[in-house]
């Protein structure tokens, strides 16, 4: 892959817009990664791809949009669960377990504290 340069990509993976908890909309985000010179761009706002649809509308020539999210997730590995955000990116945004798991997460009522849905956790190996 070749970037508009001919040089080294320029790329950021993890961006927020107004969608969730960021400044700019998703339009605003795009253009001001492009003005950046950025070459790729992945919109991951928490819990949510409903900056997807606008992004892509005002997606400028040259920028390359990735598609994902923020997915608030709890860790049960340890003890007490660890919360944390996992960054997935590519995915099909209408995957009715994805979906009710959005809509669960981003309920009126849930906080960071108690709206994190569980992540299969990695089994330790010694
Ligand atoms: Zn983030």
């Amino acid at each position: 892959m070749t970037s508009r340069t001919g040089s080294t990509l320029r790329i950021d993976l993890h961006t927020h817009s107004t969608a969730s908890d960021g400044t700019l909309t998703p339009a605003e985000l795009v253009s001001a990664a492009s003005q950046a010179g950025l070459d790729v761009l992945a919109i991951t706002d928490h819990d949510t791809t409903a900056g997807w649809a606008p992004a892509v509308r005002a997606l400028p020539s040259g920028l390359r949009l990735v598609r994902g999210a923020e997915l608030s997730c709890r860790w049960s590995g340890a003890e007490p669960a660890v919360p944390l955000h996992l960054l997935a990116y590519l995915f099909d945004p209408d995957h009715p377990e994805l979906v009710a798991e959005l809509a669960r997460v981003r309920a009126p009522g849930r906080s960071a504290a108690n709206g994190w849905s569980p992540c299969s956790a990695p089994t330790a190996s010694t």
